[in-house]
Parts: structure tokens; C-alpha cells; sequence
């Protein structure tokens, strides 16, 4: 196998800094509660909630649509809900990758029914080419083409998260 740079750390780190002065500006002067959407946007949530200035609860979801293969199974599971109440509040959603926008969707309208104040999506990334459910995101990281990706929070069967860039995972050599 080999892993191809698609993304480097410092286009990621510039885009983020771009990301959270825009999040900053948006909710100047209200409470911002995070979910961080478990596994693969844990370190693109730890970058961008560190370097918005606001007042943040953070909390953690996890939904699963993918197991250990390259092709979605197109099932959701939701392996972990949140703890807080959102009622009234306004979510920022921070989620690694919409591919066919399935896990959004499901996640979306789960939350939507819990009445929270407003719903907004960051994305590090965006596979444009799939767009099967459409969801609207509201901070983007990088549109990219239909690849696998991995890096920067997401794997390949468990690994590859560490990568401090976004690669592209080729079986062949
Ligand atoms: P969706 O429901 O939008 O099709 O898929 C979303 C989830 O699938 C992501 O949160 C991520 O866990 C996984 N996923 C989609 N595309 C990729 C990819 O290129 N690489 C990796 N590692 N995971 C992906």
C-alpha cells in the first residue's frame, strides 16, 4: 500500500485558523455548544475549538455508517448520544468528512427533533462528486474528489488517525 499527501498539515492549519474566526464572528454573544462527531473528527474538533475564543460546552457523538471497509455499508448506528440538553441552544455540529451525507442526514434529524435554538455543520471535508443526501455545510475545510482518505482523525480499520495530514490510501504499492 501507499499513502499519497492530499491535504498537508499547513494547508489544514491555515484553513482552520480561517474556519474559526468566521465561527468566532458568527456567534459573538452566544452560548456555542460543540458536538464533536466520534471518531474521526476528534483532532479536526481538539484544532478548532482551541482556537475559537468563545465560550464553548463541548460534547461527543458517535454514529458509524462505514466498519473497517472502503465502501459505505449505508446503515447509521449511533453508538454514543449526547449527555447535554440542547433545547434552545445553538449547535455547531463538527463532523471529519461527508461522503454520501447519510451520517448527517440521520445525525441531523435526530438533533432537529430535540429543539435546539439553531443547527450549523463544520465539515473538514466534503466529497462533492457523491452528494447522495444532500446536507448544507456551514464551515468547509476542502472540497475533495471521490477518494479514500485517510489522516488527521480518519482511518483505515482503526488506523492511520494519527497523521498530522490528509492522505490518500492506495492498496497497490
Ligand atoms: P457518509 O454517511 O457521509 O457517507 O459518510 C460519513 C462517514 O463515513 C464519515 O464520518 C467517515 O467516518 C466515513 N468516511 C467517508 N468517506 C471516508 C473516507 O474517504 N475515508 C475515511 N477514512 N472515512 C470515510
Amino acid at each position: 500500500m501507499a499513502i499519497d499527501t492530499l491535504i498537508s498539515e499547513a494547508q489544514i492549519q491555515e484553513r482552520i485558523d480561517d474556519l474559526a474566526k468566521q465561527i468566532e464572528q458568527d456567534y459573538q454573544g452566544k452560548d456555542l455548544v460543540v458536538i464533536c462527531v466520534l471518531n474521526g473528527a476528534f483532532i479536526f474538533c481538539a484544532d478548532l475549538i482551541r482556537r475559537v475564543k468563545n465560550p464553548i460546552y463541548v460534547d461527543f457523538m458517535k454514529a458509524s455508517s462505514y466498519g473497517d471497509s472502503t465502501v459505505s455499508s449505508g446503515n447509521l448506528k449511533v453508538d454514543l448520544d449526547l449527555k447535554v440538553d440542547i433545547e434552545n441552544k445553538h449547535i455547531l455540529l463538527v463532523e471529519d468528512i461527508v461522503d454520501t451525507g447519510l451520517t448527517l442526514t440521520n445525525i441531523l434529524e435526530r438533533l432537529g427533533k430535540r429543539k435546539p435554538a439553531s443547527i450549523k455543520l463544520a465539515s473538514l471535508l466534503y466529497k462533492e462528486a457523491r452528494n447522495i443526501h444532500p446536507v448544507n455545510i456551514d464551515y468547509l475545510g476542502f472540497a475533495i474528489d471521490d477518494l479514500f482518505v485517510i489522516g488527521y482523525g480518519l482511518d483505515y480499520a482503526g488506523k492511520y488517525r494519527e497523521l498530522p495530514y490528509i492522505g490518500v490510501y492506495r492498496e497497490d504499492s
